[in-house]
């Protein structure tokens, strides 16, 4: 039995984790959420916690550095970044879906876990899929940190499409946040299902692939794979390809990500090859959806750009699920945004912080001059 913190645990993440946890008999130390206290009591109860926090960012951190064998960090958004680091200061272990802490603040919570000898275990189905890969049995297979000795070739990301693959941009032109709210195979929290619509969450995801794997942006590759059994694939320098295949089910990832080294059984969904059928592999179309290209260009401008490209996508994406912004904005907005910030790396938290209010500064100031 481990004794776990889990943040953001009234979100589509936190929720299923809490399914894994109820199953598997843990003391769960803590719960955090931002506005739903009724959710957050309710499991509160039903779990015995003695500490929780609702909204209260210091609370929040502070609960994410109460001693655990493990936290996961399941929040939305760049408010997952001070908890990541809170937990790992603590010596906490992490198990992280909160992709937005690595991607605005990657030098620092990489360098925080390995400095503690601390583990960042990935939650997000394409890094957990990637990290079975490398994992096989006892054996690892990668070299990390030392890509020249690594026999890892490539990291090949697969992509949903989102809600309106295979569309053009004419007809993207007065889409709504209700129709990027309906995600063809994962049943998400809304920031994300409009990232993925948008293919920001396949840019984020290439930039916390290169933080998790030490790997350029140049070796990760994305392939729009339809029907999410595929979750993500590696590639040796002998050719090699290994895929981690399973139905689509983020239970499997969160026990994963809690439970390594040890696989222990699920009562999940079973994946049928049969009954799956054809499984089929597309090109990106990076002229209509550029946001994966424009990730990349952040993270070759260093962390600052990461940080407010991360921080304008979520003040744009935040105003498209308002009515306020059209689909179409979004990207060459947050291009704008990010390129304003001279290129560099982050030296603390606090230059993180003033790159992100910045960025969303600039997406707000955009769209006031759009709808005048
Ligand atoms: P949800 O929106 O469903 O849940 C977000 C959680 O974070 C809720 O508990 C919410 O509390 C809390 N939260 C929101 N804002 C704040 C804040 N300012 N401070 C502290 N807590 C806050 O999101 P998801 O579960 O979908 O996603 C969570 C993370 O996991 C994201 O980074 C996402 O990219 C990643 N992820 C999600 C996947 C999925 O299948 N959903 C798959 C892979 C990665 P409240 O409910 O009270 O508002
Ligand atoms: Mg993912």
């Amino acid at each position: 039995m481990k004794r776990i913190t889990i943040l953001g645990s009234t979100g589509s993440i936190g929720v299923q984790a809490l399914q894994v946890i109820e199953r598997l008999g843990w003391q769960v130390v803590a719960l955090t959420a931002h506005s739903n206290t009724a959710l957050l009591h309710e499991q509160v109860r039903k779990f015995n916690v003695k500490h929780f926090a609702c909204g209260n960012a210091e609370e929040i951190a502070n609960c994410a550095a109460i001693p655990c064998d493990i936290v996961l960090n399941a929040i939305v958004g760049i408010a997952g970044l001070r908890p990541t680091v809170a937990a790992l200061e603590a010596g906490n272990p992490v198990a992280l879906a909160n992709k937005e802490s690595l991607v605005a603040g990657g030098h620092l919570v990489m360098a925080l876990a390995s400095a503690k000898g601390l583990p960042i275990l990935p939650v997000d189905s394409e890094h957990s899929a990637i990290f079975q890969c490398l994992h096989v049995g006892d054996i690892v297979l990668d070299v990390p940190g030392d890509r020249g000795r690594s026999p890892l070739r490539k990291l090949i990301l697969t992509a949903s499409g989102g809600a309106f693959f295979g569309k053009t941009r004419e007809e993207l032109t007065h889409v709504t946040a209700a129709d990027a709210l309906c995600h063809p195979t994962w049943n998400m929290g809304a920031k994300i299902t409009v990232d993925s619509a948008t293919l920001f969450n396949k840019g984020l995801e290439v930039i916390e692939a290169a933080w998790l794997f030490g790997m350029h942006v140049d070796d990760i590759d994305v392939v729009v794979h339809r029907q999410s059994i595929v979750h993500s694939l590696v590639e040796y320098n002998d050719g090699a390809v290994l895929a981690q295949l399973g139905a689509p089910d983020m239970q499997l990832p969160i026990q994963y990500a809690l439970t390594y080294p040890a696989r222990l059984p699920m009562p999940a969904q079973r994946l049928n090859l049969a009954v799956a059928g054809t499984l089929t592999f597309e090109a990106v179309d990076h002229d209509t959806f550029p946001a994966i290209e424009l990730c990349k260009t952040a993270w070759r401008r260093g962390g600052l750009a990461c940080a407010a490209l991360n921080g304008a996508n979520e003040a744009a994406n935040a105003l498209f699920r308002q009515g306020k912004l059209g689909f179409l904005d979004i990207t060459p907005m947050v291009e704008q945004a990010m390129l304003a910030i001279p290129a560099g790396d982050p030296r603390n938290l606090e230059d993180i912080f003033a790159v992100d209010n910045a960025a969303r500064q600039s997406i707000k100031n955009y769209a006031l001059r759009i709808m005048h």
